[in-house]
């Protein structure tokens, strides 16, 4: 474990906050707006490259602030580099980590929102780590500050998704603020659109998210249309079953004007037949909504199997001409354990 270090980290802070924290060094607030810049806008991670600051001013600096608080402890990459799994120390120890995602035609980094996750999902390795912290909001920002510096020369644009670890919506004030920096002019400015945020449907934090009229893009964590087996796989279905949770899915679809995505994941024997499917479209079929299934993917001893190609072609062809739209996910970076539900913040990623 690494000594905790007494310096705040500025990463996270917003322009006012960055322009009080100069002023309690008797510094001129200006300083906290390039600051800001040289943080979100140019993705510096040090204060000797802050060049328009005199250098005793960075040197003081120094002393009473850090500009971030992660630390790099391992990464996994595919041989093609497009998808890279990085792990980060958090000041307490624990570790989290990022995926960065890459298609010819986009750029999407997998953010996570906790150390660990308490919803218990059976098919998730990050349920079984059980509960760890909230992740505060300049732990989540640098995040995407770091894996920005991972994007090609002169690529800009990249998508946000909250589907590392944990839960975003039972970190909302956090997930919150740090999106308000991620999308913020003074922050990383990325387009609302380009944000997704993941949930196993917490149902008052989808009202919430709706009467705040938040344009991010919202996916359900659904993997199962009836109440039976979604709380078999599912532990929070019993505290919020499907039918509150559809009404608060249309709620939110009404006040935020955008479709929702609903991922289900497909396993053999489980989810997948096509009594399985009838029943999805019945549960989602008149909703204007994408269905996003991925085939499992492997976490290791149990009995859940991927279906075959052929079954999970069935599926889709019975969704197909019934819900508005329907994409098979084949993850990214399942051989590197980077894939949906495969973060489990591995110690041996950290030993290398
Ligand atoms: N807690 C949020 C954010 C995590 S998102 C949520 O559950 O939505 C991670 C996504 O990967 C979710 O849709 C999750 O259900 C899915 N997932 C989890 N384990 C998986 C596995 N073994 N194979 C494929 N997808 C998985």
């Amino acid at each position: 474990m690494k000594p905790l270090d007494p310096r705040d980290p500025l990463v996270g802070m917003t322009i006012t906050e960055l322009e009080r924290a100069m002023m309690s060094l008797g510094e001129k607030p200006f300083r906290g707006r390039q600051i800001a810049d040289w943080i979100y806008a140019h993705g510096i991670a040090s204060f000797g490259e802050m060049t328009n600051l005199p250098l005793p001013m960075r040197t003081h600096l120094e002393e009473h602030f850090r500009v971030g608080s992660l630390e790099e402890r391992g990464r996994r990459e595919t041989p093609d580099r497009r998808t890279r799994k990085v792990a980060y120390a958090l000041d307490d120890g624990g570790l989290i980590e990022s995926v960065y995602m890459s298609t010819t035609r986009r750029y999407t980094f997998c953010l996570s929102s906790q150390q660990g996750c308490g919803f218990a999902c059976r098919f998730c390795a990050t349920g079984r780590m059980g509960r760890g912290r909230n992740l505060t909001s300049g732990e989540i920002v640098e995040q995407a500050l770091r894996l920005r510096r991972e994007l090609p020369p002169g690529q800009k644009e990249f998508n946000v998704v909250f589907m590392g670890m944990g839960e975003p919506l039972e970190n909302y004030d956090a997930v919150m603020r740090a999106l308000d920096l991620i999308t913020g002019p003074h922050g990383l400015h990325v387009p609302t659109k380009r944000i997704t945020i993941s949930t196993v449907g917490l149902v008052p934090q989808i009202l919430r998210l709706a009467s705040e009229g938040r344009r991010y893009r919202l996916a359900i964590s659904l993997h199962a249309a009836t109440d039976d087996l979604r709380s078999k796989l599912m532990p929070v279905n019993r505290t919020f079953p499907l039918e509150p949770l559809m009404r608060a899915v249309r709620t939110h679809i009404e006040r935020v004007g955008e479709r929702v995505t609903f991922e289900y994941i497909l396993i053999e024997e489980i989810n997948d037949t096509l009594a399985d499917a009838a029943k999805l479209v019945r549960l989602v079929g008149q909703l204007p909504c994408r269905v996003n299934l991925i085939p499992y993917n492997p976490i290791g001893p149990g009995r859940f199997r991927r279906p075959s190609p052929e079954r999970i072609q069935r599926f889709v062809d019975h969704l197909g001409p019934r819900v508005p739209a329907v994409t098979v996910r084949y993850s990214q970076g399942v051989e590197i354990g980077a894939a949906c539900g495969q973060l489990a913040g591995e110690k041996e990623i950290a030993l290398r």
